[in-house]
């Protein structure tokens, strides 16, 4: 014989019926087979409610129950054809009224016992077995209905009873002894106390009803079939890329369960593995798929099977140093949660003995401290013990393996993984038995934990970096660009997964979890929310992906502000903004130790020569060793251009302007010709080789007339550069008379920094430097007098972006 059993979902529509009626006639065909069905999906919750407002004195429970009556009358109505439906209505009718009746009952003395509860949650799965049992008569299978109340006989702890098993499997046996029929239905999760007092199995306890028959039948085999094609690698519900187990054993199904895998009720294991019968993990809405087979081995050796987690628990410590060498105080602690049925999932006690910290579920936190205070009270008062310490919203992660415990290393690896994605850890328990390594994290941490772990352990490791864009102006749209033509490459040759999540322009974001199409950003930035910068922060703090990068486009002081609150949440910030960079020295020094301090890259590549490597090997100059003596540099790709354009027929004023069109000066172009943006730049360059500076330190010869520099406004200052005209030919012709051009040069000399343009000589290496090129040279006690050169274009926003993009890419290398 076999045993199947469909859940809530398999049974929540007549759709859906009807698919499970077809698995079990052709299962049927060559079998003998026990059908243990739930109630229709959500009708428990929906039962339970009722319950709930009847006992408040709430009318509303009249809608829920008017919601349940539809409910079932409509599957009756779609199942049963017309000339048969009006016995099996009656009788659903017959039991609705018994329903309703203990439903009035509770809603007259306000007072619902966990007796009253399980006689009113028992209607779902009766009425479901019957509906089911009768739709399959009607597809003329030869299926009978069996009340499992009068098989499974339980003690009185209602709601939550458990299986007198001896009596139990004597009903089954002898029922099943003398069945003629092919198809037994049963009602999963409903049995009956000694006394024949309606009592349950616990929430999910159709999956154990179903493990009993099959155990005291001696089943072949126990399906359990439901919406998942298995028991997955991590519930899939939050691990996107889990993956259904082929194989796993009962120990192995047990851990998960046990720890949160909803799929299997706990208990359900226990009764079959006596007996080793096999369980099989089915979905009913794909039932070619092979689904996870529950066996006492595992052919699989992969040492760790699935990771599971349990939301909504409570971490409590206890602690004081009159625990240290008193016996009994564990026993004692312990005890006084037993006697409130609080059950604890996890311990953990230092061999100081300083304190237990232990796992429970949120809803036991008020209970548990009163018991654990009360029991203490003596030794709390003399200050021996601290009154119990009580933390909620919490959840345990278990990683779970038969064969972990032949393997070195695993929970050092789950311990650096959840590290390097500042995942904190709270407590940490493995049982004796290494089938389990499980930890205690913050609520807001699941996502991300289970995701970093599942990566780590079960995937191709494919790193994943999750963006969030400020600003799609010359250079953001340009990185879009990019990244959507490099997308495919980087799986493929660097596996990595770049997915831009969210993006913003100066009037509205946009957010996708899954990562926004690039072929098509512009209408959904159109279509996105208001921008708001504060409930961008709280979205990304929110979805705590791992691998988060800020990226910031734009030249904005404001967004500059804001990195230091990102770096805090872990998030990386790569920015072509040199604000931030060239704002007070204890700023830039704040966000590189916050970088350091939350492991979240802090780059900015881009602030000195756009995509030139310039920041890059300075670092790994410092980082080897060297030290930098002097620093020579043109760094301005908008000044080069303009003093490379500028003579006598092509005037000062026009070169700035094409220059403007042309994307190479800043929006505002006195930042670039007054010296400032320069100034930042050799500030950074300064800083990045380890020396305090500040932008008021740096000494700028300023070539702008004292018109251009008092302006006021951009026009303005525009303007001035036609009025002077004399004054930038003056300069020009100068330079030329000398044989020289003119570059626009950063120096940075012993600790101190200048700017300034000059004129340099055909035999300098400035001499020819074309179009908006920048250059660098470092002297450093490696390269004391051939300096080392980084030459090349400095300005324009292709090679921003492609700076930025490898940024985002070292990242992703890390
Ligand atoms: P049923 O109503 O069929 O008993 P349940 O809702 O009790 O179904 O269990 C199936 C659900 O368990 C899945 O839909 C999934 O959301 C959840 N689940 C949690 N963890 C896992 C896991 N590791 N593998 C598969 N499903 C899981
Ligand atoms: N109907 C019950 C519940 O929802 C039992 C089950 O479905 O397993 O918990
Ligand atoms: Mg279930």
């Amino acid at each position: 014989m076999k045993v199947l059993k469909f859940g809530g979902s398999s049974v929540a529509s007549s759709e859906n019926i009807n698919k499970v009626i077809n698995i079990v006639k052709e299962s049927s065909y060559k079998n003998n087979i026990a059908v243990v069905v739930s109630a229709l999906g959500g009708i428990t919750d929906l039962l339970l409610e009722a319950g709930k407002l009847a006992c408040n004195g709430d009318e509303n429970y009249i809608k829920s129950l008017k919601t349940i009556e539809d409910r079932h009358l409509q599957v009756v109505r779609e199942l049963i054809p017309v000339n048969n439906q009006s016995g099996v209505l009656g009788q659903i009718k017959k039991m609705l009224n018994k329903l309703e009746n203990t439903l009035e009952g509770v809603f007259l003395i306000n007072e619902l016992s966990n007796k009253t509860s399980d006689k009113i949650v028992s209607f779902g799965e009766l009425f479901s077995s019957y509906i089911i049992a009768e739709a399959m008569k009607n597809n003329s299978l030869d299926a009978e209905l069996k009340n499992s109340q009068e098989l499974i006989v339980t003690n009185e702890n209602f709601s939550n009873a458990a299986v007198l098993f001896e009596k139990t499997s004597k009903n089954i046996a002898d029922f099943f002894k003398q069945n003629s029929h092919k198809i037994v239905v049963l009602p999963g999760f409903v049995a009956k106390t000694e006394n024949g007092e309606v009592s349950t199995l616990g929430r999910g306890g159709s999956d154990y009803t179903a493990a009993i028959i099959a155990a005291a039948t001696n089943a072949s085999i126990l399906e359990i079939w439901t919406d998942v094609s298995g028991m997955y690698t991590a519930n899939p519900n939050f691990v996107s890329e889990a993956f259904p187990i082929k194989n796993i054993s009962y120990q192995e199904a047990m851990e998960l369960s046990h720890f949160g895998a909803k799929v299997l009720y706990p208990p359900t294991i226990q009764p079959v593995l006596k007996k080793e019968i096999p369980i099989c993990i089915k979905n009913t809405f794909d039932a070619k798929a092979e689904g996870t087979l529950i066996t006492k081995v595992s052919s699989n050796t992969n040492p760790i099977k699935g990771i599971s987690h349990i939301e909504n628990m409570a971490l409590i410590t206890l602690e004081g140093s009159g625990m240290i060498g008193i016996p009994g105080i564990s026993k004692r602690l312990f005890e006084a949660l037993s006697l409130e049925k609080i059950s604890v999932s996890l311990i953990t006690q230092a061999s100081s003995e300083h304190s237990i910290c232990f796992a429970i579920s949120n809803n036991d936190a008020e209970k548990a401290k009163t018991a654990i205070d009360t029991e203490f009270s003596y030794e709390i008062e003399q200050h021996k013990i601290e009154p119990l310490i009580v933390e909620k919203n919490n959840a345990i992660i278990a990683l779970v393996g038969d064969n972990m415990k032949s393997h070195q290393g695993i929970s050092g690896k789950m311990f650096s993984t959840l590290g390097k994605n500042n995942v904190n850890i709270r407590a940490i328990a493995q049982g004796a038995s290494e089938k389990n390594i499980s930890a205690v994290i913050a609520h807001k941490d699941i996502k991300k934990a289970l995701n970093t772990l599942h990566s780590e352990f079960f995937e191709n490791q494919t790193k994943q970096l999750n963006l969030f864009v400020v600003g799609v102006g010359n250079v953001g749209g340009k990185l879009l660009d990019q990244i959507k033509q490099q997308q495919t490459y980087l799986l493929k040759n660097l596996r990595l997964q770049v997915r831009v999540i969210a993006l913003t322009n100066s009037k509205k974001m946009v957010f996708n979890e899954d990562g926004i199409d690039l072929d098509n950003w512009k209408p959904q930035l159109e279509k996105g929310e208001k921008l708001n910068m504060d409930l961008f922060h709280e979205k990304v703090t929110d979805l705590n992906y791992r691998n988060s990068i800020f990226v910031d486009n734009t030249a904005n002081e404001n967004v500059s502000k804001l990195y230091a609150d990102y770096l805090k949440e872990s998030v990386a910030v790569v920015t072509c903004n040199k604000i931030a960079c060239s704002s007070n020295y204890t700023n830039y020094l704040n966000l590189k130790q916050l970088a350091r301090e939350y492991n979240a890259p802090f780059l900015f590549e881009t602030n000195v020569g756009a995509g030139l490597p310039i920041i890059d090997t300075l670092k790994n100059l410092i980082a080897s060793g060297d030290k930098v003596s002097k620093i020579q540099a043109v760094l301005s790709g908008s000044l080069n251009f303009v003093f490379n354009n500028f003579n006598e027929e092509n005037s000062f004023y026009n070169v700035v302007e094409q220059a403007g069109i042309q994307g190479y000066t800043e929006p505002d172009p006195r930042i670039d010709l007054s010296g400032v943006d320069v100034m930042r730049k050799i500030l950074i360059l300064a800083r990045e080789s380890g020396t305090r500076l500040e932008l008021d330190d740096i000494k700028n010869d300023s070539f702008l007339p004292k018109a251009s520099l008092d302006a006021v406004t951009v026009p303005e200052f525009l303007e001035t550069l036609k009025t002077e005209t004399a004054h930038f030919n003056n300069i020009y012709q100068k330079a030329a008379a000398n044989n020289c051009r003119l570059k626009f040069v950063a120096e940075f000399d012993n600790g101190t920094a200048k700017v300034g343009l000059k004129e340099i000589a055909s035999d300098h290496p400035f001499y020819n430097l074309d179009g908006s090129d920048n250059i660098v040279l470092f002297f450093t006690e490696r390269y004391p007098v051939q300096p080392l050169i980084i030459k090349g274009a400095g300005a324009g926003a292709d090679v921003t972006a492609s700076g930025l993009f490898a940024d985002i890419i070292r990242i992703g290398n890390n």
